[in-house]
């Protein structure tokens, strides 16, 4: 066996070591012990537009199996139908069905809520809204109209907007800020740098608030928060109706970044399986928190 197989990592506070191997190895070892597999996208499937190594061998295997499993993505600004075709032209076969968006659990929060109300939307929320049952405008002369305040990626006039939800917000401290996508920065669509993420944007006028004693909550949508994890129960069982999803600790979450996949796995209950093939390295890993630990590391998928 190759020498870097003998790898072994410390990977918890009760000396659980595992080999360096992929989740597809593990998968085929231990699948009796999960009723689903939730993936991230970039960086454990894909990196940018090309497949990572395993990927698309893993993905076919699911679907032949018919074993459950779904795409966790804090993307709430293309639809899934669009999210897709982006897997589909990187040779990733990921039909819409299997993808979950930080935007549709906008729906079960909004269904519980707010149906039928207007939102003021910094950014673009895509398909979300209507799917969600709620308008959106994004038009600052209408934000009195409006019961909340909606944050997600898009281009749009920051200064306006956000002087616009700042004075919102100084007025109505009791309306909701929602923020699909929690992440601060990715890499941009627009440039070959990082873009400025609708999280990091939140943050921003939530300090600004702060500074002017309004202590706004916001409610985050995405990865590492619970919404879009409480989302993929009836996701599944929507898409494997004979079947049951109750336990979140048969669920198993694979990705490539702790503070996101990794701390939402463990926050909320689920199997977290890292994989190094994106954002984290082995070092990165052993130095993480309690609560960022994974459960198993693995090369790649
Ligand atoms: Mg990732």
């Amino acid at each position: 066996m190759h020498f870097l197989m003998y790898i072994f990592l410390k990977i918890t506070g009760k000396n659980f070591v595992m080999e360096l191997i992929t989740f597809t190895e593990y998968f085929l070892a231990h699948k009796q012990d999960f009723d689903a597999i939730l993936f991230d996208i970039d960086g454990t499937l894909c990196y940018g537009g090309t497949p990572l190594p395993g990927a698309k061998e893993l993905l076919e295997l699911l679907e032949k199996e018919q074993f459950p499993y779904v795409l966790l993505t804090n993307d709430s600004c293309n639809s899934c139908k669009q999210k897709s075709a982006i897997m589909q032209n990187a040779g990733l076969p990921v039909p819409e069905t299997k993808i979950l968006s930080a935007g549709n659990a906008l729906q079960y929060w909004a269904d519980r809520n707010y149906h039928g109300e207007l939102f003021f939307q910094c950014g673009d929320l895509g398909n979300y809204a209507e799917l969600a049952g709620i308008k959106v405008t994004s038009d600052p002369s209408k934000i009195e109209q409006c019961k909340g305040v909606i944050s997600v990626e898009g281009n749009y006039d920051w200064q306006e907007s956000m002087e616009a939800v700042f004075n919102h917000f100084l007025a109505h401290p009791e309306h909701p800020y929602i923020t699909a996508n929690p992440d601060s920065y990715w890499p941009s669509l627009h440039h070959s740098g990082m873009g400025i993420g609708a999280g990091a944007q939140t943050r921003f006028i939530c300090a600004v608030l702060k500074d002017a004693g309004k202590d706004i909550p916001p409610i985050y949508l995405g990865k590492p928060y619970a919404p879009i994890y409480q989302c993929a129960l009836p996701f599944l069982q929507n898409s494997f109706p004979g079947r049951k999803f109750e336990d979140m600790g048969r669920l198993a979450m694979v990705g490539d970044s702790l503070a996101s996949d990794i701390y939402g796995a463990n926050r909320n209950g689920l199997f977290s399986c890292l994989v190094l093939s994106g954002i984290t390295t082995a070092e990165l890993a052993e130095k993480a928190s309690a609560e960022r630990k994974p459960r198993a590391i693995f090369k790649s998928v």
